[in-house]
């Protein structure tokens, strides 16, 4: 997938106007009305609409620049999401094209055409103000609390709702007149010949309503900065790099408009013991000679804090994996625990006694070659060097 700042060859500053201007420039040019059977031209229509259709929307284009094309689709992270940016058929792509020209205004006679060709309306405006921006915010939390899940609570100052207008925006509810130009429709209605186009009110901006004495309070926005504290609920089996969405805890739109989003990315503090490898749990059990050679139980620690008994069998060799079924971490998804993994390290014994020196060296008479079968056929491989002339 291309950048849709590239695909319409704009600078990411581009102003809407500019977004506009662009998308109309290649959305004639590759309109498959003009390209009819051309397989080129319709792969390049729908890329230049999917990337319209969220450039043009100030709410997803936000998201796309700090997230990229996946926060739109819902590919990552477990709130899952409802801006969605590919298109599925053509028809969508279409109808992106003519929801575009229905604000415009002005140029009629091409878009008329497509018009009545593909018999779309127009789209206006949503209902309400404009959405509030989505914010995000990265929290850090200990591998424990990764473990069992917990509650974290963090401040924020975000755009809300102003409480003495409720949002509105308006000194009193008298003071919000409806709109004399579109008569409250947000839309105005434009007549070429047969067709009838509609764009978005110019006075009203598309709100149906105008103010005339705007509130005190937040001077007619509808909404105040103000410092929030908000719990954040983090489920069990948590992980680096995952997501949190929490909707509705962005800033709040204007004028009544829906809020925005917060996106909480998680990271996990390692852990002096446990490694954490998707839902497995890694853990290191030093042990000795005699430990490895004769076999042991030993008792261990889980990442969930309860404890576990594991069989070192007989004749253990270094780096031997342990798996203790169902002691891992949680899938954050289902819950399902994975596997704890005990990595065997063998440890040459060190500062040895006279005594021990002894027991040793009697033990190292009567040990043969073939007790040791990898030092064997080591041995036997590297033979080959030392006969050669
Ligand atoms: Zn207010
Ligand atoms: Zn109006």
């Amino acid at each position: 997938m291309s950048d849709y700042y590239e695909t319409l060859e704009i600078p990411r500053s581009a102003s809407q106007e500019e977004v506009k201007k662009a998308y109309r420039k290649s959305a004639l040019k590759f309109h498959p009305d003009r390209n009819a059977g051309d397989k080129h031209a319709e792969r390049k229509f729908k890329e230049i609409s999917e990337a319209y259709e969220v450039l043009s929307d100030e709410k997803k284009r936000q998201i796309y620049d700090q997230y990229g094309a996946d926060a739109l689709k819902g590919a990552a992270g477990m709130g899952g999401h409802e801006g969605h940016a590919g298109f599925s058929s053509m028809e969508e792509a279409l109808r992106t094209f003519m929801g575009a020209f229905g604000s415009g205004g002005g140029g009629g006679g091409r878009e008329s055409v497509f018009n009545s060709f593909f018999g779309f309306e127009s789209g206006g405006q949503e209902e309400g103000g404009q959405s509030g921006s989505s914010k995000k915010m990265n929290l850090t939390i200990s591998f424990e609390e990764a473990m069992r899940g917990t509650e974290k609570e963090v401040s924020l100052t975000n755009y809300v709702t102003c409480s003495q207008c409720q949002g509105s925006g308006a000194a009193q509810p008298s003071s919000i007149k409806r709109c004399a130009t579109c008569r409250g429709a947000g839309q105005v209605h434009q007549s070429h010949g047969f067709f009838n186009m509609s764009s978005v009110c110019h006075s009203c901006h598309g709100r149906g309503k105008t103010i005339s004495e705007p509130c005190s309070g937040c001077r007619g926005s509808g909404r105040i900065k103000e410092k929030q504290h908000v719990k954040i609920k983090i489920p069990s089996g948590v992980d680096t790099g995952m997501r949190l969405r929490m909707a509705g805890y962005g800033d709040a739109g204007e004028s009544g408009g829906p809020s925005g989003d917060l996106y909480v990315f998680i990271s996990v503090e390692p852990h002096s013991v446990f490694q954490r490898e998707g839902d497995d749990v890694f853990i290191e059990l030093p042990l000795n000679f005699s430990e490895a050679a004769l076999g042991c139980k030993k008792e261990l620690p889980t990442p969930h804090g309860s404890s576990c008994r594991i069989t070192v069998p007989e004749g253990t060799q270094s780096g031997k994996l342990l798996r203790v079924k169902g002691e891992g971490a949680p899938n954050v998804h289902n819950r399902v625990r994975g596997d704890l993994i005990v990595k065997l390290l063998l440890e040459t014994p060190v500062n040895l006694n006279e005594a021990q020196k002894n027991l040793l060296c009697q033990f190292a008479e009567t040990e043969k070659e073939q007790n040791s079968p990898r030092k064997r056929s080591f041995f036997d491989k590297i033979k080959v060097f030392f006969s050669n002339p």
